[in-house]
C-alpha cells in the first residue's frame, strides 16, 4: 500500500515522501480512507503510531479538493484541539510539512505566550487552526475567532484532554461550532468518559483501533535495573558514560526531582536540561530543540511536559522514577522505538517502587527482565519507604489505575505541571480514591 493508492493528491504524496515515509502506518492505512469519505471517526491510537499524519493528510486533501469559500476574517475551516502546547506546536508543524505544496494556511495558538500575534493570525481567516482549549476559549470570549464555519473538528489525545480537566472547555468550544461538520476523535484509551464524549459528539463514526502500544512494545527492549534509592543518580551517570548514550530522555516523577537531577548530571559533566510546567515556554522550547539537534545529551522531563514530544528514533528512554500511573509507563517508553525504529527503555527501580512495577507488569502483561549493574547491587535488607512527591509530602504509590487516571498525581498540586501555565485541573489522583471529580478549578494564574 502506498500513499498515492490511499487517494491523496500528488502534492501531499510528494511532501510525505520527502519526509522519508515509504508506506503508510496501520493507523494511516485505516484512517486516511475513512476521513476522506467525509464521515466521523473514532480512532484508538497512541503517539508514535503515525496518528498525526493519519488525520492531517486526509484533512489537507479534503480542504484542498473543495473549492475554498472566500476567506472571511477570523474564520477557520478545520479545528484541531490538543491537550498541550507541545503537541499543538508539533501538530501544526506536521500540517506545514505535509501541506508545503498546497495553498492552505494554518496557525497554532496556545497559552503562555502573547495573545496579540495570535489575534493577527486569526484575523486573516485560516484553513487549519491547531489550538489548546484554554487559549481558544480566550479568543472566543474576545471575539477574535469565528468558529461558525468549521467543517472538520479533531480532538487529538482526547483522553489526555479529559484527564487534564478540559471537558468543560471542550463543551464550550463544541457549542460554538456549526452542527453540520466532520468530527474525528483520537484517543489512546477508552474510559467511560471518553465513550460518553464520543457518543455525544460523533455521528455513526467509523471505528478503528491500531494495536495498542502496550501490545506492540516488542520493538522496545525493556529492562529493570534494581538499585538503592540513593544510588540512582550515580547509576544513571554510569550508564550514560559507560554506554556512550548521546541522546537520552529521562523521566522523573516530580519537577523538583527533575531540577535536582539536571544539577547532579551537570556536576558529572553530562549536559542536561529539564522540561516541566514551571519552566517558561521559551526554556522548554530551547531545551527541546537542543535535544532534538543533538546538542543536549540528556532531557529530563515529567510526564505531562513530555506528553506528545516527538523525537524521531530516540534511542534511549530512562525511567529514573517509575510513574504513579502504570499507563504512563507505556506513554513514556513509547518515546523510543517510534514508527518501527528500535529503542531501549530502562527503569531504575528501588525497593519503594516494587508495587508500581507490579502494576506496570500487569498492564503490559509481561514481566520485565531484571539486570543488576555490577557495583550498584541493591541492599537486600532495604525496607520500602513511602514515595515522597515533595519534601514533607508523602504520597501513595501507583494506586490510580487505568480508567481512574485523573491527571498526574505528582502534578495535581497548586502550580502543578500542567501546560499553559495552568493548574492540572483534576486534583484527584495518586492514592485518593477515584470518586466524582471536583469541579475544574480555575485560578487566576492560568498564564493564558
Ligand atoms: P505520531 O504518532 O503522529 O506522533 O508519529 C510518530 C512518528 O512517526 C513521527 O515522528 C512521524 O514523523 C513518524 N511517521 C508518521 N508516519 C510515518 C510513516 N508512514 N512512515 C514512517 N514514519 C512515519
Amino acid at each position: 500500500m502506498s500513499f498515492s493508492e490511499l487517494g491523496l493528491a500528488d502534492e501531499i504524496v510528494r511532501a510525505v515522501s520527502e519526509q522519508g515515509y515509504t508506506s503508510p502506518t496501520p493507523i494511516q492505512t485505516q484512517a486516511i480512507p475513512a476521513v476522506l469519505k467525509g464521515g466521523d471517526l473514532l480512532a484508538g491510537a497512541q503517539t508514535g503510531t503515525g496518528k498525526t499524519a493519519g488525520f492531517t493528510l486526509p484533512i489537507l486533501q479534503r480542504l484542498t479538493s473543495k473549492p475554498a469559500p472566500a476567506k472571511r476574517s477570523k474564520t477557520v475551516r478545520a479545528l484541531i484541539l490538543t491537550p498541550t502546547r507541545e503537541l499543538a506546536a508539533q501538530v501544526e508543524e506536521s500540517v506545514r510539512v505535509y501541506g508545503k505544496y498546497l495553498r492552505l494556511n494554518s496557525a497554532v495558538i496556545f497559552g503562555g505566550v502573547g495573545i496579540n500575534p495570535q489575534i493577527a493570525l486569526l484575523a486573516k481567516g485560516l484553513d487549519i487552526l491547531v489550538a489548546t482549549p484554554g487559549r481558544l476559549l480566550d479568543h472566543m470570549q474576545q471575539g477574535t475567532v469565528d468558529l461558525s464555519q468549521v467543517e472538520i473538528l479533531v480532538l487529538d489525545e482526547a483522553d489526555r484532554m479529559l484527564d487534564m480537566g478540559f471537558i468543560r472547555d471542550i463543551k464550550r468550544v463544541l457549542a460554538a461550532l456549526p452542527p453540520k461538520r466532520q468530527n474525528l476523535l483520537f484517543s489512546a484509551t477508552f474510559s467511560d468518559d471518553i465513550k460518553a464524549l464520543a457518543d455525544s459528539l460523533l455521528n455513526a463514526p467509523a471505528m478503528i483501533e491500531v494495536a495498542r502500544r502496550n501490545s506492540t512494545v516488542e520493538v522496545i527492549a525493556q529492562k529493570i535495573h534494581p538499585v538503592d534509592r540513593n544510588r540512582k543518580h550515580p547509576l544513571l551517570s554510569h550508564l550514560i558514560k559507560s554506554s556512550n548514550w548521546t541522546q537520552v530522555l529521562v523521566f522523573t516523577r516530580t519537577k523538583h526531582g527533575a531540577n535536582k537531577l539536571v544539577e547532579q548530571l551537570g556536576k558529572d559533566g553530562i549536559s542536561a536540561m529539564a522540561i516541566h510546567g514551571n519552566k517558561s515556554q521559551s526554556a522548554r522550547t530551547k531545551a527541546l530543540s537542543e535535544f532534538k539537534d543533538g546538542k543536549l545529551q540528556v532531557l529530563v522531563a515529567t510526564d505531562i511536559a513530555a506528553r506528545g514530544i516527538d523525537i524521531d528514533q530516540l534511542p534511549h528512554v530512562v525511567n529514573y522514577d517509575l510513574p504513579n500511573v502504570p499507563e504512563d509507563y507505556v506513554h513514556r517508553i513509547g518515546r523510543t522505538g517510534r514508527a518501527g525504529a528500535s529503542g531501549e527503555a530502562v527503569s531504575l527501580v528501588c525497593v519503594d517502587e516494587h508495587d508500581m512495577l507490579k502494576g506496570i507488569e500487569k498492564l503490559i502483561k509481561r514481566s520485565l527482565p531484571r539486570e543488576v549493574v555490577p557495583g550498584f547491587e541493591p541492599d537486600p535488607n532495604a525496607r520500602p519507604q513511602p514515595i515522597q512527591l515533595r519534601s514533607g509530602e508523602a504520597h501513595g504509590r501507583g494506586r490510580a489505575s487505568q480508567g481512574q487516571r485523573a491527571g498526574n498525581a505528582s502534578q495535581g498540586q497548586r502550580g502543578g505541571n500542567a501546560p499553559q501555565g495552568q493548574q492540572a485541573r483534576s486534583p484527584s489522583g495518586g492514592n485518593k480514591p477515584a470518586g466524582p471529580r471536583p469541579a475544574p478549578h480555575r485560578s487566576g494564574g492560568r498564564g493564558r
